[in-house]
């Protein structure tokens, strides 16, 4: 096993308090994202809007693992092998006793566990018991990559953490009450309804926090809203007065815009036509359209950075990929503004959205038809805060504001209780 502490200015997405002890009589909420081969936490103060510590383990089950633990401005990385979920969390609890922040006196009044899909079932934040169990576990046929994770760390997590509730917050929640024009396909009815075949949407827990702050900054709460959600994962959603009323994800992940790794929208029949033509396998079908598709498909690499550096170095098929980036994400906007029949803002989020002011400025740009118009110097100015970044003379306010997917499902955990 090795172990090493170092200071760290790498910031998690919820800022990090520079003191460490959360203020006297706040609650905290630890949140817990757990994946396949991973276990993402948080602890929280939902309150103050400040992460007290966060952390990660990784490659739970392979030969080598590792846990990373930040805690007041100090990283310590220990590097061993992690038999399962129940081993990487009980060490995540011992670095906690170790390093700190000390549970015990913390005021953890609740563990919030991500789930990827609700289904039909979930329309806001449940608190954990077997029969909820029990639903994310039917559900697992509709989220096969991510519910069984889930199941796991939320096993793990009420034996070690026992006198605490736990809470389940849905990414498919803010969906859930999508009007039926947006949520069902034209699939023959008794087909979709048999097999559950409807838009569900995924990450709903930032398009919500995000159209919610961004209501707050501009002081409206009737806004029509789109929201970009634009990380590995990407997803646009169009929200009118806090109302999600259409989403691009679908059934899965896979639906809507340019992705890393994923097609997003492609005629069906494609699967068809590589099974008839290329002789594919849905296995393999199912890993080109959401592992070998999408930046990484069309220039080799998923890092928008990359391939902002490719176009720089003058390769054809780098700007040719990010005209179909941009293309599908004008498009969507621009259907949701016709959804919607106006739009009042329009925000970027997540590594992309928030990080790429060249992105956004060929966005906009193409969205002057709406009147939308971006201040280059407020896009490019480099600031971790929510902003609005269009000009006093756009029609639609266009912000930038950071997505905090565990400040929310902390601030959801709480009303629960
Ligand atoms: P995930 O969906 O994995 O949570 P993130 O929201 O963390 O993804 O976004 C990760 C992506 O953000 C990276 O793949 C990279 O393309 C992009 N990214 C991060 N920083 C920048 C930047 N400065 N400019 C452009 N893209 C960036």
């Amino acid at each position: 096993m090795t172990t090493t502490a170092t200071q760290t200015s790498t910031q998690p997405s919820t800022r990090t308090a520079s003191d460490p002890a959360p203020g006297a009589g706040s609650r905290t909420v630890l949140v817990i994202n757990s994946g396949s081969s991973s276990i993402k936490y948080q602890l929280v103060d939902p309150e103050a809007g400040l992460a007290l510590a966060s952390g990660l383990v990784e490659r739970i089950g392979e030969e080598e693992g590792a846990i990373i633990h930040r805690h007041g401005g100090q990283e310590l990385r220990i590097q061993a092998p992690i038999a399962d979920h129940g081993t990487g969390l009980a060490e995540v609890l011992r670095l906690f006793d170790e390093q700190g922040p000390d549970l015990s006196r913390a005021n953890v009044v609740a563990v919030g566990h991500r789930v990827v899909q609700g289904g039909r079932f979930f329309s806001g934040p449940a608190l954990i018991d077997d029969e909820v169990v029990d639903t994310i576990t039917e559900l697992v046929p509709l989220g096969p990559l991510h519910n069984p994770a889930h199941l796991k760390g939320i096993e793990v997590a009420r034996e070690l953490l026992a006198s605490v509730p736990h809470v389940a917050v849905f990414d498919t929640a803010f969906f859930q009450d999508l009007p039926e024009a947006a949520a069902r396909y034209a699939l023959n009815r008794e087909v979709a309804d048999t097999y559950s075949i409807r838009r569900y949407g995924a990450h709903g827990t930032s398009h919500q926090y995000v159209s919610g702050e961004v209501s707050a900054l501009l002081g409206r709460q009737d806004l029509k809203q789109v929201v970009l959600h634009l990380g590995n994962g990407a997803s646009a959603s169009a929200v009118v007065a806090g109302r999600a009323v259409d989403t691009s994800m679908g059934l899965t992940p896979l639906e809507g815009l340019v992705m890393g790794g994923r097609t997003g929208d492609i005629d069906p029949a494609a699967v068809f036509h590589l099974a008839r033509v290329a002789g594919m396998g849905i296995d393999e079908i199912d890993h080109l359209f959401n592992r070998a598709s999408g930046m990484k498909g069309l220039t080799g690499d998923n890092d928008m950075r990359e391939v902002w550096r490719r176009i720089d170095a003058g390769q054809a098929q780098a700007r040719e990929a990010m005209d179909i980036y941009v293309h599908r994400l004008v498009k969507y906007v621009g259907a949701y503004a016709a959804v919607m029949g106006g739009l009042d803002a329009l925000t970027f989020t997540a590594g992309i959205g928030e990080n790429d002011a060249r992105l956004r400025a060929e966005v906009v740009e193409r969205l002057g038809f709406l009147g939308a118009r971006i201040d280059p110097g407020a896009n490019t100015e480099r600031s971790g805060r929510a902003r609005v970044v269009s000009g006093s003379d756009s029609a639609v306010a266009v912000l930038v504001v950071p997505t905090n997917e565990e400040l929310a499902i902390a601030r959801q955990a709480v009303t629960l209780l």
